[in-house]
């Protein structure tokens, strides 16, 4: 085996616990053994652990699972502190469970979560719940993606956002140019998918908010992608402040069949220290018109927003779910550097995770099942975003790129496509971030676009 550097790893498990430099760990190998030194709280701890796996990504991917599993446990033991998800970390929880359950069986995954990882039972009921509704969506289809278009663009910036998006009313010609690019890299995305004989499930429009593209530059790009056939066609239109009838119906005539409609807060207080440019009420008028048109609906919500507490967010919920949208996402507040919020004076709630009982039970009571989930670095209580559904309304995509099932095909600033291959192997390939050069790379990146996809 070539290298054996842990320390990210252990760095993720320090985060979790707030703990810096008053913890060291360290890991080597000794044969097949992995040793793991730590020194915390004028203790040192020594473990010694036989890695068994085949082939040099198994075994790396066992040591680090070992190495944060010993850090974890003497976290655990000094400070008192439980973690709901234990020493698990990781964007996809399920997808791991799902692998897990295909390697050790139902009953064996189970017990790795709960005794391994230390992840608590209610969690661990969670991923089982999501596995399940999952379970009916996933196949394996070496010819079937998913199509995503990315629009980088917002109306003001929302103060937690680390997304790279840019304020549309300063990007000036910008954003001629970007839906140029864009439109060119959605008619080549077509040919190639023609050519390798891809089977689309859905296309999701995401952003920023592509809703606050002018009119006329959605026209054109809504209509690059006319003749991909989807069951599914999702229009992230996010912000009410930039909704209106006549962009539905643009929607309508393209065939997007499912929208959201973000209110992140029902507390008009929240939303305007939180630099949105909208009330509630404007979220249930665009909700309403969005329904009229006869669009499925999604609303994002966020537990843990600047000011809240427990009885903020259960009116937040309540409210949410009075409007019985077809899916309802909660976030837990998740404050990375990029933030507005990490430059001010704030710090997360320590209510959290009531808050996600409550959303969860709330939903559950009124017939929505949790259907995907991902977790984040720095979200409150290191806690997850989940998304609910009613019946039949799960998101396809969502499912898709969160379990890694399918290969996706991604156009726009910063998008990732992905390449998903058979027995687990997955690439990634991503679009400069910045507009500009993307703008100016538009050409190099096709081309690399059509090597990546090709055989
Ligand atoms: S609308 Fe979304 S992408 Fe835009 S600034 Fe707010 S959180 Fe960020």
């Amino acid at each position: 085996m070539t290298g054996l550097d842990l320390s990210y790893d252990l760095n993720d498990i320090k985060r979790l616990f707030g703990a810096g430099d008053e913890v060291w760990a360290h890991c080597r190998l000794e044969g097949s053994r992995l040793i793991t030194e730590i020194d915390y709280g004028g203790k040192s701890y020594s473990f010694s652990d036989e890695i068994e796996a085949d082939g040099e990504i198994e075994f790396k991917r066992f040591c680090r699972r070992a190495a944060k599993k010993r850090l974890y446990g003497v976290l655990k033991e000094n400070t008192g502190e439980l973690l709901p998800w234990g020493s698990l970390t990781g964007i996809r929880p399920v997808s791991l469970f799902s692998r897990t359950v295909k390697e050790m069986g139902y009953e064996g995954a189970q017990r790795y979560f709960l005794d391994f990882f230390d992840v608590s039972p209610k969690k661990l009921e969670l991923l089982k719940r999501i596995e399940k509704v999952q379970r009916k969506y996933l196949r394996d289809d070496p010819k079937a993606c998913d199509l995503y278009v990315g629009i980088p663009f917002c109306r003001g910036r929302c103060t937690y956002c680390s997304f790279i998006s840019a304020e549309i009313e300063k990007s000036g010609g910008l954003v001629d140019d970007y839906a140029g690019c864009l439109i060119k890299e959605i008619e080549f995305v077509k040919d190639l998918i023609e050519k390798n004989r891809l089977a689309v499930n859905s296309i999701y429009v995401g952003g920023g908010t592509p809703s606050s593209l002018p009119i006329e530059n959605l026209r054109g790009i809504l209509g690059a992608l006319k003749g991909v056939k989807v069951r599914e066609f999702t229009f992230e239109a996010g912000r009410p402040d930039s909704f209106s009838e006549e962009l539905l119906q643009l929607l309508k005539r393209h065939g997007v069949n499912r929208v959201s409609v973000n209110p992140q807060s029902a507390n008009d207080e929240t939303l305007k220290k939180i630099g949105r440019r909208h009330t509630f009420s404007d979220c249930v008028k665009a909700y309403e018109l969005a329904k009229r048109y006869g669009f499925a609906v999604n609303m994002d919500i966020i537990a843990g927003l600047p000011g809240e507490g427990l009885k903020d967010f259960m009116r937040t919920v309540d409210a949410v779910i009075s409007l019985k949208p077809h899916n309802v996402t909660v976030h837990t507040l998740c404050v990375k550097s990029g933030a507005i919020l990490a430059r001010m004076d704030y710090s997360h709630t320590e209510c959290a995770s009531y808050m996600l009982d409550y959303a969860q039970q709330a939903l559950h009571n009124r017939g929505y099942n949790a259907y995907y989930i991902y977790r984040q670095k720095n979200a409150a209580g290191n806690l997850e975003n989940v998304g609910y559904s009613l019946k039949g309304y799960e998101c396809l995509y969502n499912i898709d790129n969160m379990e890694d099932s399918v290969s996706a095909i991604a156009c726009g600033g910063g998008a990732i496509s992905k390449r998903v291959y058979p027995f687990g192997r997955i690439e990634r390939l991503a679009n400069p971030k910045d507009i500009r050069t993307y703008c100016l790379k538009i050409s190099a990146l096709l081309q690399k676009k059509a090597v990546f996809f090709s055989g």
